[in-house]
């Protein structure tokens, strides 16, 4: 068996406990458990072999996209919750998994350093993008939202939802936010909102915090740390220095998304919104007709832009951050040490290799390279062969379109500077990985050997 079944039984004797709770309840003799229906089982069957139309994410030689399974525990108490079904719009819908949440949230929060915030969980990084600079319109209004280049697609849509003016601020060859022309752009007097990206999806490079912030102190505008990928990262005590002084400076902005999702170990519809000052919650202020009665306390519903919202999300988080604090040193920040270190290592050992070209040392755990060739026609098609041939072995990698200044550093290529080309791209976010990493790369020696020998 290579799927974990661990969580079966916790959750079979966690079901029973919960159950206890509602013991004092007449028992439901119109309902009488069913006899077991064979359909069950039949139907069950067939989504089983469907979802056997999958890539192995789970598996280490899945080395692709930013995709693995959630931690037992995460499974095991989302499953649990689902027994209950709570809903954390309003408390009278989930009081114990609001309360949760709330713990939860704010324990992320403590991460980078705020011992108050105004936060929640949603249904992932784009809706706590777009709550980010929704707030930002608020407080700004019409004036610009600018990200890099590099920074995510979702962006410049939100800012299209929200009619928000949107610019992209160039990187530099290391797909980070070029401060100098961030400065041009401030210069001009419009910006509402500079986001800036603590991990950058196609290749981890992570904006220069100390930079920007500098600039913040210049002109005045709202600072956004999109960190739905890279921010857990900060628990890591491997990062570069450079890499290691932005993420210090995570807790300087005003608002961050982080997706636990991503690198909290969760299942998808996890993302998380955090605001420095508690009082934007004033943004939100709406009046339901339906709900918010139970209690005078805050129902999460004042202060997210989604309605109902699964407590089982809130309940696995919780659940998993009792089992592994987000704190330095820990079991958790373990695991992402050994995905920075598997980067690391596989980095050095495509730059020592004459049939790779890699254009920058890795920030997080993501390496893009790739094969060496003269041309960006001739590398892209490279790339294309490649990645078909190591999925035929059981490798399975990602591709990603890059600027070709990337490899601006490289010899004896031809190119335009505005050209883009296609690359191999690795997100080594199992922490597996690091011990997999001989496999894998002779895996993708024998492939290279293949294919660039002709
Ligand atoms: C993944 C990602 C997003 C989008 O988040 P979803 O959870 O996929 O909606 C936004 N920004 C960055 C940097 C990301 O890596």
């Amino acid at each position: 068996m290579h799927l974990e079944e661990t969580t079966l039984q916790l959750l079979k004797d966690s079901l029973q406990q919960l159950d206890g709770g509602f013991a004092a309840l007449p028992a439901i003799t119109e309902n009488p458990a069913p006899a077991p229906d064979p359909r069950l089982a039949a139907v069950m069957n067939e989504v089983a072999n469907k979802l056997q139309d999958n890539y192995p994410y789970f598996h280490p030689l899945y080395a692709g996209q930013m995709l693995k399974p959630p931690h037992p525990i995460a499974r095991a108490a989302y499953a649990l919750a689902t027994w209950i079904n709570p809903n954390n719009h309003a408390l009278d819908g989930g009081r114990a998994s609001s309360a949760m949440e709330k713990e939860a949230v704010a324990q992320i929060a403590a991460m980078f350093g705020w011992q108050q915030h105004l936060g929640h969980l949603c249904g992932g990084g784009t809706m706590a993008n777009l709550e980010a600079l929704w707030v930002a319109g608020q407080l700004n209004p019409g004036k610009k939202i600018v990200a890099s280049d590099q920074s995510h697609y979702t962006h410049k849509r939100i800012s299209a939802v929200l009619q928000l003016p949107f610019a992209n601020v160039p990187s530099d060859i290391r797909g980070r936010m070029d401060p100098s022309a961030l400065e041009k752009m401030l210069a001009a007097g419009d910006v509402g909102c500079v986001v800036a990206t603590a991990g950058t999806t196609g290749t981890g490079s992570v904006d220069p915090l100390p930079e920007i912030l500098r600039l913040r102190e210049r002109y005045n505008f709202r600072l956004h740390v999109d960190a739905a990928y890279g921010g857990y990262f900060t628990l890591a005590s491997n990062l570069a220095a450079e890499t290691r002084a932005s993420f210090d400076r995570i807790g300087l902005a005003d608002s961050i998304v982080i997706d636990p999702h991503k690198h909290g170990l969760q299942p998808y519809g996890c993302g998380c919104v955090l605001f420095r000052d508690p009082l934007v919650g004033a943004i939100y202020k709406h009046e339901s007709p339906y709900t918010y009665f139970s209690s005078s306390e805050l129902h999460l519903g004042e202060i997210s832009l989604e309605c109902s919202r699964p407590g089982a999300s809130a309940v696995a988080l919780w659940a998993t951050q009792r089992l592994l604090p987000l704190v330095r040193g820990g079991e958790f920040a373990g695991m992402l040490e050994a995905s920075r270190d598997a980067a690391l290592q596989f980095a050095q050992r495509l730059a020592s290799d004459t049939r790779w070209m890699l254009p920058f040392a890795p920030e997080l755990d993501i390496v893009v390279w790739a094969p060496r060739a003269k041309t960006v026609a001739e590398i892209s098609a490279l790339s294309q062969r490649i990645f078909a041939a190591t999925a035929r072995q059981h490798l399975h990698l990602a591709l990603v379109r890059v600027p070709f200044r990337f490899f601006a550093a490289q010899h004896n290529l031809t190119g335009a500077r505005e050209d883009t080309v296609l690359c191999l791209r690795s997100v080594l976010m199992k922490p597996e990985h690091r011990n997999w990493l001989g496999r894998i790369w002779a895996i993708l020696a024998g492939v290279a050997d293949g294919a660039l020998s002709r």
